[in-house]
């Protein structure tokens, strides 16, 4: 059933990135002029913004919808610690709880839409147990946005890739069938093939199209190692601009100048990382990152599921999260991380850049404070969120 009914023509007395006041003009799904506050002639369809902070939409770039509790009672983790025991967990336990569930998504999509969030990019679990059907239940549940809210999809493989036969037919399938991106598992300690497995999916990608989206736990030397391999088969498939590190952690991890080598080729191949701000390991440095033109993307990774109970679903929390345990305080900084967290990472859900500009999309979060720093650091309600052009709350 859809969701959107009320198309936005102009969202009124609000200031982009905390600037002057303006009138945002909006015609479909696109801004069309920014004009001085007031000076838009009245239309039907417009949102008084009564002087608000406005920010483009929020992009979750790392998100699992598919496989979470959301709206069940609570669920207490029964299974062990460690990757492998909440892998086991997650097996365990999924069918009872009917995960994949398409109303389930629609709940977790609803959450991030209404915390400010206008485009995803989700992992969503393929193996032969699920087949695609997690895939379905994605899109399914998306749909009911017309488009107003862009999710795109990792087809991802949460328990291996070589060590389960069956699942890189499943990974072919779900790239033939329009899946925008094919995922891959640490390498090394779950397949314990990195070579195979970075040669299989990447191979993959390079003949159907798809991008490459890779979870990298990985640590220090034995993640960089795996990174490296990537890499070379980036530049020698010509995959570059479409492959991401998910997590790697390893960044973080080595000394500065093997970090740095290692940025530059990634920049210089358009090798992007998306980051979840882990609370007990170093972050990716920002300005390491810029400096080397690596673009990167926050994520909530799973929110409330068989994994973890954590996860709110809220972007900013995230994005929270990376600015205070990367101790940042100056503004630019501040500010940088608002830019990351909202239009700077559009290309990970297959959107262009956005920055309220006329011609951008209008994927459009007003927020009750002074500006894009104060707006981190407190993390207020949001109080209006326009996607694609169209009221999706307040
Ligand atoms: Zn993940």
């Amino acid at each position: 059933m859809p969701i959107v009914s009320t198309p936005v023509s102009a969202v009124r007395n609000v200031r982009p990135w905390g600037g002057e006041a303006v009138d945002i003009v909006v015609d479909g799904d696109t801004i069309t002029a920014l004009s001085p506050a007031g000076s838009h002639p009245v239309t039907t369809g417009e949102i008084d913004g009564r002087g608000l902070l406005a920010l483009p939409g929020f992009v979750n770039a790392h998100a699992h919808v598919d496989k979470s509790w959301w709206g069940l009672p609570w669920q207490s983790y029964g299974g062990e610690g460690g990757t492998e025991g909440r892998i086991r967990h997650e097996r365990a336990r999924r069918d009872e709880l009917g995960i994949p569930s398409v109303p389930i998504t629609a709940r977790v999509l609803a959450r991030s839409v209404e915390t400010g969030t206008t485009a995803l990019r989700t992992h969503v679990d393929v193996d032969p147990g699920l087949g695609l059907r997690g895939i379905e239940v994605v899109r399914e549940a998306a749909a009911a946005y017309e488009g107003a809210v862009t999710v795109t999809v990792v087809a991802f493989p949460q328990d291996g890739v070589l060590r389960r036969p069956g699942v890189m037919e499943r990974l072919a399938q779900a790239a033939h069938a329009g899946a925008e991106h094919i995922g891959g598992l640490d390498p090394a300690t779950i397949d314990r093939d990195p070579v195979g497995q970075i040669d299989a999916i990447l191979a993959l990608a390079a003949e159907t199209g798809a991008g490459v989206d890779i979870h990298l736990h990985d640590p220090a030397e034995l993640g960089a190692f795996q990174i490296e391999l990537i890499l070379e088969r980036t530049e020698r498939l010509g995959l570059a601009g479409r492959v991401n590190i998910a997590h790697g952690f390893a960044v973080a991890q080595l000394d500065a100048v093997r970090r740095r080598d290692l940025l530059q080729r990634m920049g210089a191949l358009d090798v992007s990382m998306t980051t979840v701000a882990p609370l007990r390991l170093p972050q990716l440095p920002l300005h390491e990152l810029d400096e080397a033109g690596v673009r990167f993307g926050f994520g909530t990774d799973g929110i409330r599921d068989l994994w973890s109970p954590y996860g709110t679903g809220d972007l900013l929390g995230i994005a929270w999260q990376y600015a205070r345990s990367s101790s940042l305080v100056r503004d630019e900084d501040l500010h940088r991380v608002m830019e990351i967290a909202t239009g700077a990472s559009a290309g990970f859900a297959g959107l262009p850049a956005a920055r309220l500009a006329v011609g951008d999309r209008a994927d459009i979060v007003l927020i009750d404070a002074e500006n894009p720093m104060d707006a981190l650091v407190r993390m207020p309600r949001r109080e209006v969120v326009v996607g694609g052009g169209r009221l999706l709350a307040g």
